[in-house]
């Protein structure tokens, strides 16, 4: 190649960047009821990257979600990087503990909170999906609920324990299995994880650190099974602390912040859209061989064996 050509190639190589492009992509993400959450960051990222947005949004939080959608609430947070606002083309009631209509009890289908909406199992979304638009390419599990939340593992019951692992990591085997059938090959699937599977986090019991240990381990298994069968990448992304409506019902999460600032290798706030971010990365073709994974986006706190902050250091 002439030296003028080279040239010329690499520096319109370099103009271009590596981009994550995700035009022509559709996404579902199940999990997004406020603008606070990392659901939501996801979405924005995704959306930045040119994917088009449905979401999945709990039934009781359905309500106020739409209004406020509609009432211009989120607006601000709406905002993606070229000035333009996100656009969610759909979004579907949802409650990710009930598989199909025959597995909701009585005194829910007859609670007011359900009574308003329909099709809200997790067969009934994705058929509404696939009659809607056909095929999904990336979908995301950012859902959590343990009732028990706040009691000691020792101290949890059995409805509780299988309360957490039904609503936090079954979840995400059940949106699988029903989307996998309409999930283009290439597709991506990333849900939420958390440090307190694999370390010791008192104070987030009721059995979702068990909940948390197995959807890491579902990630490796369904990362398999999904690879061979439909072509899907599931990764797993362990996000540091944020504080979401969810994360506050625990109860003591900006204390887990600033430990998480004053401990982590980097000394930074988290940023939800650091998260979104590297889920648009693994929802891309430049995450094309990263599957069966569990990402940390934690400012490093993972890595480290030591509290720096601890008084017993400073003695
Ligand atoms: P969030 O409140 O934004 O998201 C949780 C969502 O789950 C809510 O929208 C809620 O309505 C929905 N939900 C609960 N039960 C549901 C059900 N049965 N069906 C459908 N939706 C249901 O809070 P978040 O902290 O952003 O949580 C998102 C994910 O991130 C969760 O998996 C959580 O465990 C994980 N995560 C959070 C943190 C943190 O510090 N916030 C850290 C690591 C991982």
């Amino acid at each position: 190649m002439p030296e003028t050509a080279r040239i010329k190639s690499s520096s319109s190589f370099i103009s271009q960047g590596l981009p994550i492009d995700l035009r022509g992509k559709r996404a579902f993400i199940a999990g997004v009821a406020d603008d606070n959450g990392y659901g939501w960051a996801i979405a924005q990222s995704l959306a930045a990257a040119g994917a088009e947005i449905l979401v999945g949004t709990w039934v009781p939080a359905l309500n106020i979600f739409e209004t406020s959608l509609r009432r211009g609430k989120f607006d601000e947070s709406r905002k993606l990087p070229d000035g333009s606002l996100m656009e969610i083309t759909k979004v579907y009631p949802l409650d990710a503990v009930y598989d199909s209509p025959e597995d909701v009890p009585d005194d829910v289908k007859a609670n007011k909170r359900y009574a308003g909406s329909s099709n809200w199992t997790v067969k009934e979304v994705a058929e509404t999906v696939k009659n809607d638009f056909g095929t999904i390419d990336i979908l995301v599990h950012s859902l959590a609920n343990g009732p028990e939340v706040k009691s000691p593992l020792l101290e949890t019951s059995r409805k509780g324990y299988l309360a957490a692992v039904s609503a936090s990591s079954y979840s995400f085997i059940s949106l699988l299995q029903h989307f996998l059938p309409i999930m283009n090959p290439g597709g991506s699937t990333i849900s939420l994880t958390y440090i307190a599977s694999e370390r010791t986090i008192p104070g987030y019991g009721g059995g979702m650190s068990s909940a948390k240990a197995a959807l890491e381990s579902d990630t490796r298994v369904l990362a398999y099974e999904a690879g061979r069968r439909g072509k899907i990448r599931v990764n797993t992304i362990s996000a540091g602390p944020l504080g979401s409506r969810a994360a506050k019902a625990i109860g003591f999460i900006e204390k887990i912040i600033e430990y998480s600032y004053v401990n982590a290798p980097l000394q930074k706030e988290l940023l939800a859209e650091e998260v979104g971010n590297t889920a648009a990365f693994l929802a891309s073709p430049l995450a094309s061989a990263i599957t069966g994974s569990t990402i940390y986006v934690d400012n490093g706190l993972n890595t480290m064996g030591l509290a720096l902050d601890s008084p017993t250091l400073s003695t």
